[in-house]
This record gives structure tokens, C-alpha cells and sequence, in this order.
């Protein structure tokens, strides 16, 4: 039996763990792990399906499972070459026999002898009738143990094993069961009882040790329904504290004049952002809104209405974008406008020359320029205002909540309007914010064209090819979009053994669609030397640097290019009304909310526009998901879609990096948890909680508050 002669508990540093020194403790914290709680909450990835057993009959070459046999020949140690042992010997089973092979691992001589009986974990070789197995996990088998049939996959760091990590969360799980200095539960009773969730410590047993399937869907929903409630707990409490007051309110200007300038009239949408956005400003509090659209939903408009009526009051704005392209679009079109009115306005970015921004600078900090529009450029030390009071976060994901509160803390007081353009399904902005500081523009201007959306099989391909270069020679521009291919996922398995994520079950029981994608690489270059050697093609990808980027996607812009092949990187927000068609390639690789973003490149223009989804998956739940896509452009009915097939891990971290004090809170296993009700209600018990307890101060909410602050510290650190 491992043991530590001490006595544990939930708070046992990692050091006081079996087998663990200094050494081996840095690169547990490297994995944010402390003590025994931030070990029993370090959930496994995956799991080793070692209770799938077969017989050396039916086993078939290539397949991770599990044999049964017992040793038949003596192993044998043989030194192959300098340095490199090879163990061999013949295991058993009823139906047949199995060469078993180990390299550098010699003392499996002393482990097996003939007559014992293991099972043996890995994948399979098959040559005719000679099956062997090369390095397996090997485990005695004995009537007192029974062994596991689903053996957890963590995430790992050097200087962890499988084998480490797995054993010592084991003794955690003890640990943090202890009578005197257990874990304790934190949710309240009646809460479990009415949606059946496992107490906290079975929960997390489960998790890391379940028996079956059902006992880890079991634990997630219980360790679901924590993150959900923790999240919405600590979000309602710092709102209440958050009410940040202003001493210096906006005065109020009627909307005319700035509505009058448009060279268009309003959605009601837009209508609807601006009145909230006035109140905000002049209401006394300091404002802290979200405004989500669709792209090409108009949000520019509402930006630059709350950028209006800070300068009408004599104060400064800044707009912030993602990248240079997108800050210089916007200063074209806004600095025109605002110096209509007699506003000035500045560029800042990356690219300008020192004494070119010096000048820029000056004028800003003297207040002799109104307003500024730049990239991250803005948020450097060097940048002064003589009295910000708006800031404007275009593109709100892209920021880090770090890099956003740098520029609102330029000055104090400075009201933030931050712009996303990934909708946020309906009902979740509902539950988490009331709608009170979110406003979702769900409308899109009139006129504004459909983008027919299909689905095709790779045997359309020259059907497709075809039809690109239609759309070229009608004057139009072709984006081609490739899933960016990453290294294939490789986890080390106990014995050492290196196993791919296709072999193992993920920790939702659900296998993750695994289609041949396309090299983007590859693909770019038979597209542009085959297939259309005579239309200019472009190609870029996310080891391109950003100069690169940027000078590729500014001459898509101009026209240049006819085709471009992209991994996932083209911007957001560029314009490029020429573009008529979108093609996906490997669809299924990314989500429904992703490809609703790509195919809002086209369709900004005059021309009829397209977007193809290619996708050979034959997994109905995908072809479902893409389906969706080609009956509605409706951003916000395919979030909600999103939202229930994907679960809201996602959506509730792009919600809460908009406010400042909940905390990241870590969203791991909610995302998996694909019951939207239990959103819901972890929201609905949340604010009945809070009703009962505004303050959490009550005998019987000790344990919630104490977890919420450990929750809060974890982030901290
Ligand atoms: P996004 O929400 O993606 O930032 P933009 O603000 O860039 O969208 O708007 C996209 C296009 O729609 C722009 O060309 C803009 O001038 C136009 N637009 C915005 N609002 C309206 C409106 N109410 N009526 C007509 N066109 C509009
Ligand atoms: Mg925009």
C-alpha cells in the first residue's frame, strides 16, 4: 500500500505525497497543482478503454484493447545494440498466443514468469494468424483486485508520468475523504437531492475512477452543475459590488444631429443599442456594455454613436481594433465623419513612423485631437489622454481582459463598450445579464442579401473547381478556408507506449469525428499550379508573420488576388465586397458559430453571393450541425444551436472576459455537460440562492463561500 506516514487531508501540500520531492513538486505546479484538492480537481482527459478484452483470436491488427493470457515461456532478455534491451516471451490465452515484446524495459524479466497471468493493455498486432503486442501496460490478474476497466488519461508536463499522476490522485482521493480534514460538501442539500447530483467526494471519485460510462456522465453533471452555479454565484455577487458611480455624468444631446449624419436610418436593433448606451452614459454609472451582432449587423454605427456623444461632451474616445488593416478601415470612415462635425481624429498603429506618432501623441495628450482609433499600439505606456471617457474594444475576443483594462485605465472613470461579433445565444444573455449591460443587435440592415449556403461531398470537386472559376471571371473573388493542421495528439499510456486520442474514450464518452483534413499547404500549391494556373492565388496561414498577413490581405482587398487559401486567420470585420464566394474545406472540423463567422466574408457587396461547405463526415450529428447552417443566416438561432450540441463552455467564457471582477473561472467540464437546462437552472438556483442570501452569510452557505474563495484564489495565483 502507497502510504505517507502523515496524516492528509484536503490541503496536503503535494510535496507530502508518495514519491514526490522537490523536483517532481515544481512541475506539479506547473500544472497549477498545490495540494490535494487542486490534484482530485485535475479531471482526466481521456480514458484507456482497458476493460475492452478480446481474444487472441478475434483481435484484429492495429486495435488498442485489452488480452487476457497468462505467460508461457520464460522471458528472455536479449541486448539488441549499445544500449537497447529486448524482452521477449509467449503469453496464452484460450483461443491462442501472442508474442509480447518489450525494448529497454528489462525488468519485466522479474515481473513475469510462466505460469502468471496479466492482462495486457495496447495495440495489437496482427500478421495472419501471429498476433503480437509491443510494450503493453501489464497488469496481474488476482481474484482480490479486480482491474479497471477504464483507466484515466491526464494532461500532462515533463517530468510527470501517467503512472505518477495517476497513482498520486489516487491517494488524494483518499486524502480528501479524510474524517478529520476532509473535503466538505459545499452544495447545499437540497439542491442535490432535487437534481440528483453524487456528493462532492463520490463525484469526484467517480470521475477519476469509474467503473462504467455512466459513472463519469454521472460526475460531470454533478462537477457541471458546481462550475455553473460557482460561475453564476460569483458573477451576481461582483455585479452588485460593481455598480461603479461616476461624479461626472454625460449631459444629454438629442440624437439628431448624429442621426442625421448617417448616410442611412437605423435598425431598430441599432436604435435600441444607442438609447441603452445613452442611458449608460448619463445615467451617473460608469458603463461596462457589451454589444453583440452579427457581422455586417451594423455595430460600427452604435460605436461610433457612443464615440459622438463623448466628444458632443468634450471629452476624448479611443477605438480599439485587432489589427492594423481593420484600425485603418475604420479611421477612413470615421475620421470623415467626425470631422464633419469639427471633431479631430488620430491613427495610432504599429507600423507608423516614431516621429509620425510622436506628433499623433502630442495632440492627444494636449487634447487638441478628440478622438483616436489604433491597435494595440494604444494600450502602450506612451499614450496620454487630457480626458478619456470612452473606450471601445472592437472585436472584443481578440483582447486579452489584461490588454482591454490597460487602456480603460488611462484615466478613471472611462466607460468601456466592447463589440463582439460572435453572437451569443438569446437566452444565455437573458439568464446571466437580465439584458442589462448586453445589447444584441438582431437585426441586420434592409437589403441585405442571403448568402446560399450547401453542403457537397468531395466528389462535387471539380463540379466545385467549376464554379470558383465562374465566380472569378464574373468579376467576384474566392475565399478557400482549410482546418489548421495540427500535430496529431499523442498521449503516453503507462507503459510509455505513445497512443492517439482516436484510441481512447474522451472523458464525454462521445468520439470525436477523426476525417482525413486536407494540407492546406499542399492544397494551396495544386490550386495555384493546376487547377488555376492562370488566376492569381494566394496563400496564407497562421506561421505567416502578421506583416505578412496583413500586406497579403490588403492586396485581397485591392483586387489582387483572385483566390485566397487560408487557414482559419482572415480577420474579422475586413471588407472585401468583392468576395462572392466561401468555400470550407473539412467543414466538420470546426463549430457551427466558427463557420457562421467565415461565410459573413462574402455577401457584403452587390453580387449574389455563395458559401460551399465540403465534408466528406458521415457522422449524422455533424451533417446535422452543417445543415443548420444552409436554413439560417440568423447568427443567433445558430449560437442557440451551437449552444445545444457544443454545451456552453465557449459561450460563457466569451460572456464573462466582458466583466471585470467574476473571476475566471474555470469552465473545463461544463463544456461538456451538452444539457443546456442544467444552465439554466444552475442560473435560475443561483439567483434563488441569492434571494434568500444576498451576502451568502447565512450558517448553511459556509461551505459555498469558502468554495467560491478558493475558486477565486486558484485564479489569482
Ligand atoms: P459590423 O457589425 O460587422 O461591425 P459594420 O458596422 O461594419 O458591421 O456595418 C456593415 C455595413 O453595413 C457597413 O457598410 C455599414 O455602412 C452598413 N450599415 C450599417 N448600418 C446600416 C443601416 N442601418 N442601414 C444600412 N446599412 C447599414
Ligand atoms: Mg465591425
Amino acid at each position: 500500500m502507497r502510504r505517507n506516514s502523515l496524516t492528509v487531508g484536503k490541503s496536503t501540500p503535494i510535496d507530502r505525497f508518495y514519491g514526490i520531492g522537490e523536483k517532481r513538486a515544481e512541475a506539479f505546479h506547473k500544472l497549477g497543482i498545490y495540494d490535494a484538492t487542486d490534484l482530485v480537481y485535475h479531471f482526466p482527459r481521456a480514458y484507456e478503454p482497458r476493460g475492452n478484452v478480446k481474444t487472441t483470436a478475434e483481435v484484429e491488427d492495429g486495435e488498442v484493447c485489452s488480452l487476457v493470457m497468462t505467460v508461457a515461456t520464460e522471458p528472455k532478455n536479449a541486448l539488441i545494440r549499445k544500449g537497447m534491451t529486448l524482452t521477449k516471451f509467449t503469453a496464452l490465452d484460450d483461443e491462442g498466443m501472442c508474442a509480447v515484446i518489450f525494448f529497454n524495459q528489462p525488468y519485466v524479466k522479474d515481473m513475469a514468469h510462466k505460469g502468471a497471468v496479466f492482462r495486457f493493455f495496447g495495440k495489437v498486432k496482427r500478421d495472419g494468424f501471429s498476433v503480437s503486442m509491443t510494450s503493453p501496460v501489464m497488469e496481474p490478474v488476482t481474484p482480490m483486485r479486480p482491474l479497471r476497466a477504464l483507466v484515466p488519461v491526464y494532461p500532462l508536463t515533463a517530468g510527470i508520468s501517467q503512472k505518477l499522476i495517476g497513482g498520486t490522485v489516487r491517494d488524494a482521493l483518499d486524502a480528501i475523504a479524510s474524517e478529520t480534514d476532509g473535503l466538505a460538501e459545499f452544495l447545499p442539500e437540497t439542491l442535490r437531492m432535487k437534481y440528483g447530483l453524487p456528493g462532492i467526494t463520490d463525484a469526484l471519485r467517480m470521475i477519476h475512477l469509474p467503473r462504467t460510462l455512466d459513472d463519469t456522465a454521472l460526475a460531470i453533471r454533478r462537477l457541471a452543475f458546481d462550475e455553473l452555479y460557482l460561475f453564476a454565484l460569483a458573477m451576481m455577487l461582483s455585479r452588485d459590488g460593481e455598480e461603479r458611480r461616476t461624479d461626472a455624468p454625460f449631459d444629454h444631446y438629442s440624437n439628431e444631429e448624429f442621426l442625421a449624419a448617417q448616410p442611412f436610418s437605423m435598425t431598430g436593433a441599432q436604435l435600441r443599442a444607442i438609447s441603452a448606451i445613452e442611458r449608460d452614459l448619463t445615467g451617473g454609472g460608469v458603463m461596462n456594455r457589451l454589444v453583440v451582432g452579427d457581422v455586417g449587423s451594423g455595430k460600427t454605427a452604435v460605436g461610433a454613436y457612443a464615440v459622438w456623444l463623448t466628444l458632443k461632451n468634450g471629452r476624448q474616445a479611443a477605438w480599439m481594433a485587432p489589427t492594423e488593416i481593420l484600425a485603418r478601415q475604420h479611421y477612413e470612415e470615421l475620421s470623415a465623419f467626425f470631422g464633419r462635425m469639427g471633431f479631430r481624429t488620430e491613427l495610432l498603429v504599429g507600423s507608423m513612423r516614431a516621429s509620425e506618432k510622436r506628433r499623433a501623441l502630442d495632440r492627444l495628450a494636449l487634447g487638441v485631437s478628440h478622438f483616436v482609433i489604433g491597435t494595440h499600439a494604444l494600450i502602450e505606456e506612451s499614450v496620454t489622454f487630457d480626458e478619456l471617457a470612452l473606450a471601445v474594444i472592437d472585436e472584443q475576443h481578440r483582447f486579452g481582459t489584461a490588454q482591454r483594462r490597460r487602456l480603460v485605465d488611462k484615466a478613471r472613470d472611462v466607460h468601456q463598450l466592447s463589440m463582439s461579433a460572435t453572437p451569443i445565444p438569446r437566452t444565455l444573455a437573458m439568464v446571466m445579464y437580465c439584458d442589462t449591460d448586453v445589447s444584441l443587435i438582431d437585426e441586420m440592415p434592409p437589403g441585405r442579401q442571403k448568402v446560399d449556403t450547401f453542403l457537397v461531398t468531395e466528389s462535387y470537386r471539380a463540379r466545385l473547381n467549376a464554379f470558383i472559376r465562374k465566380n472569378v471571371e464574373a468579376g467576384g473573388q474566392v475565399y478557400i478556408v482549410c482546418p489548421a493542421v495540427e500535430e496529431e495528439e499523442s498521449f503516453e499510456s503507462e507503459s510509455g507506449d505513445k497512443l492517439c486520442s482516436d484510441d481512447l474514450i474522451p472523458l464525454s464518452g462521445e468520439r470525436e469525428e477523426k476525417t482525413k483534413k486536407k494540407a492546406a499547404t499542399v492544397f494551396a500549391r495544386e490550386l495555384a499550379e493546376r487547377v488555376f494556373p492562370d488566376l492569381r492565388v494566394s496563400f496564407v496561414h497562421g506561421k505567416l508573420a502578421g506583416k505578412e498577413k496583413d500586406r497579403i490581405m490588403t492586396s485581397f482587398a485591392a483586387g489582387e488576388i483572385d483566390i485566397l487559401v487560408s487557414t482559419t486567420v482572415i480577420e474579422v470585420g475586413v471588407n472585401v465586397p468583392r468576395a462572392t464566394l466561401m468555400i470550407v474545406e473539412n467543414a466538420e472540423q470546426f463549430g457551427l458559430s466558427a463557420l457562421h463567422q467565415l461565410r459573413g466574408r462574402v455577401g457584403r457587396g452587390a453580387q449574389k453571393s455563395y458559401c460551399v461547405l465540403v465534408s466528406d463526415s458521415r457522422v449524422p450529428r455533424s451533417r446535422e450541425r452543417m445543415k443548420i447552417l444552409c436554413e439560417t443566416n440568423d447568427g443567433f438561432r445558430i449560437a442557440e444551436k451551437d449552444l445545444e450540441m457544443r454545451g456552453p463552455g465557449d459561450f460563457l467564457e466569451q460572456l464573462h472576459g466582458k466583466t471585470r471582477q467574476s473571476g475566471d473561472f474555470d469552465l473545463g467540464v461544463a463544456s461538456l455537460e451538452r444539457d443546456v437546462k442544467l444552465l439554466y437552472t444552475a442560473f435560475d438556483e443561483a439567483k434563488a440562492t441569492l434571494v434568500a442570501d444576498p451576502t451568502l452569510s447565512l450558517e448553511e452557505h459556509a461551505g459555498l463561500r469558502s468554495e467560491l474563495r478558493r475558486k477565486n484564489e486558484k485564479k489569482q495565483s
